[in-house]
């Protein structure tokens, strides 16, 4: 019997194969037809320590027995405080609030309504919120509206709201970008920013500055505008560093964090606030509180993760490992990079990225599809955006399982 599952991302009606895979450690999937892939994208950036991390695994099976799950509308648990005071810690001092969800999409929603909310608790309702051009924030309606339009949202756009898109800050056009949110905070409705710091990733990898990031702060800050980083991707150590946007010195109003959270194991997400934002929500009257909330907000055992992986950040080597993954990664890049059929060489921490060059015309459309199945092939788990091929492994690959995925992308050079 053919399969019932409809799978995201997938046009069905191709016929093309979908591997099912039984087991994973490390950077390693296990198939049932015995084969052994690399997972050179994190399963979709999600895994950062590697699949089926111990301690993890070891937090999960605990916490199952104990508390599976708990209303989160005026009731509390464990896990969920400890992870609390943990991110705390960690992130910066300013982001006093933790809001939990269970999706990189539903952290963005909640920190949307976090905007709207901190302008209608001020008195002075405001809905307009900016966006970076090639942005992504998720697969809802609201955050398809906050990102780029195109095919992946053509059939919904008469329900997307209107943003006000602010240009890609690309190398030496930074300043474009910086005229046009001061011209837009000038409009005086602007109730958020919301950016993917230093890194757009479904955009194609693209990379800006960190003083680009800063100033973005500062003119946000200038007019009085929360700005919203989008750390579901970049979070973690991604960028080489905890937060992203700790390399430019920025911190956000509210701050968006998934993927990473539970090292990749489970679905989790958290929507921080600074105390303003918190405070423009307090009074006395139910009418103001934020109404959000998920059947399954900060599940115990989802918690019960991400506390694992605090834990692993706390007692492990981790930036030392994320430093020498992206230092072999820049080895790799400037070695392939060189060959005439690469466009953009770039990285930022663990990410590396490179463009095919292709021929005009419709190729693009088919091209990520086609490499995709060649390194299938080579038993490589890489997913080409367009024509822009990039690896973002788990920090426990090991240098022979990424000489192997660099090895296939050098083959495909060839091939393609
Ligand atoms: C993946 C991603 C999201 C959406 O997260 P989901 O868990 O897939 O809903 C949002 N923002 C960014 C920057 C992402 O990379």
């Amino acid at each position: 019997m053919t399969s019932a599952v409809w799978h995201p991302f997938t046009q069905h009606g191709l016929g093309e194969p979908i591997p099912q895979v039984t087991s994973a450690k490390g950077a390693l999937l296990h198939t049932e037809d015995g084969r052994t892939v690399i997972d050179a994208i994190s399963s979709w950036w999600v895994t950062t320590h590697g699949h089926c991390h111990p301690r993890i695994v070891a937090a999960i099976a605990d916490q199952a027995e104990k508390l599976d799950q708990l209303i989160f509308a005026g009731w509390t648990h464990e896990p969920a405080e400890t992870l609390a005071t943990g991110l705390r810690a960690i992130m910066p001092p300013e982001l006093t609030r933790v809001f939990f969800s269970d999706s990189g999409s539903t952290s963005v929603e909640v920190a949307l309504k976090m905007a709207l909310g901190y302008w209608a608790g001020r008195g002075e309702p405001r809905h307009r919120i900016l966006v970076l051009e090639h942005s992504y924030h998720g697969d809802t309606i609201g955050t398809m509206s906050v990102g780029a339009r195109g095919v992946f949202n053509r059939t919904y756009a008469p329900l997307l709201f209107d943003v006000g898109t602010i240009p890609f800050p690309a190398a030496g056009r930074e300043q474009a970008t910086l005229d046009a949110l001061e011209a837009a905070c000038r409009e005086g409705d602007v109730a958020a920013l919301i950016v993917e710091p230093l890194l757009l990733g479904a955009g194609g990898m693209l990379m800006y500055g960190p003083e680009t990031l800063a100033r973005l702060r500062d003119i946000c800050t200038a007019a009085g505008v929360p700005l919203i980083a989008d750390e579901v991707m970049t979070g973690w150590g991604r960028t080489g560093t905890l937060l992203a946007c700790e390399q430019a010195g920025v911190v956000p109003d509210i701050l968006c964090l998934s993927k990473g959270l539970t090292g990749g194991a489970v679905p989790l997400a958290v929507t921080m606030a600074s105390e303003a934002i918190y405070d423009a929500h307090l009074s006395q009257d139910r009418a103001t509180m934020l109404y959000h909330s998920s059947s399954y907000t900060a599940n115990p055992i989802a918690c019960a993760a991400a506390n694992a992986n605090l834990a692993i950040w706390r007692d492990e080597p981790v930036l030392n490992r994320i430093a020498a993954l992206g230092a072999a990664q820049q080895d790799r890049l400037d070695t392939l990079g060189r060959y005439a059929h690469f466009d953009n060489p770039r990285r930022l921490g663990t990410v590396a990225a490179l463009d095919l060059k292709t021929e005009e015309g419709g190729y693009l459309d088919t091209l990520a599809p086609q490499l995709m199945a060649f390194f299938r092939e080579r038993d490589v788990l890489l997913r080409p955006l367009g024509n822009t091929v990039y690896v973002m492994p788990p920090y426990c690959i090991t240098p022979e399982q990424l000489a192997q995925v660099w090895d296939a992308i050098g083959e495909a050079v060839i091939s393609f």
